[in-house]
């Protein structure tokens, strides 16, 4: 038996701006940088661990919080960048290296060891990284990368939702979500 409002002493419901309503939100969405090259800091240890498949020293590094004060993707995380040790194809660089030297970082790391204790020592300090928008459509694996071939909405901006052409149909699209991910750390005078 349900009760019937106009028998209980309820109270009026408290008035609401409709207008401006607080939706819930799951966390703060920052959102993400356009294209080029940003300041960031990582702000956590890097985990250490190895390359699948030959099995060079490689972290994941803490996220990369993008420093652009003034901008509405300042504070924006990138989460899961690698750098592992070993050498570029016919360059004489590595991506672990080029890290520690967009720190701004002119040690000389030889072994496993020295590298690993100069990577811990750059957390929270500022390093310069060429940022970029890459997507993947969960269903497939469909990656689309480079912002520039998102499309745009009504003012031109790129938007971080994309359809995947393999997945989608006429009636129900499957979307894949942009996240900024660091093409490649350059150094602090590049
Ligand atoms: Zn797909």
């Amino acid at each position: 038996m349900s009760a019937d409002v106009n028998d209980l002493t309820v109270r009026e419901p408290d008035p609401l701006e409709w207008d401006q309503y607080d939706d819930p939100t799951v966390g703060q969405r920052i959102p993400l940088p356009v294209k080029g090259v940003y300041t960031l800091i990582p702000t956590e240890a890097p985990k250490p661990g190895m390359t699948k498949a030959d099995h060079y020293l490689q972290f994941e590094l803490g996220p990369l919080v993008v420093q652009d004060p003034g901008q509405v993707w300042d504070q924006h995380e990138i989460r899961y960048t690698r750098v592992n040790a070993k050498r570029w194809p016919n360059k004489n660089a590595s991506g672990l290296a080029d890290y520690l030297r967009s720190h701004g970082y002119a040690g000389r790391p030889a072994s496993n060891g020295e590298y690993e204790q100069a990577v811990v020592a750059m957390v929270n300090h500022p390093c310069r990284g060429l940022i970029d928008w890459e997507a993947r459509c969960k269903q497939c694996g469909w990656r689309l990368k480079g912002m520039d071939k998102f499309p745009k909405d009504e003012t031109g901006a790129y938007v971080t939702r994309v359809k995947c052409p393999t997945c989608s149909t006429t009636e129900k699209p499957v979307e894949a979500y942009a996240n900024a991910v660091v093409k490649v750390f350059v150094g602090p005078t590049a």
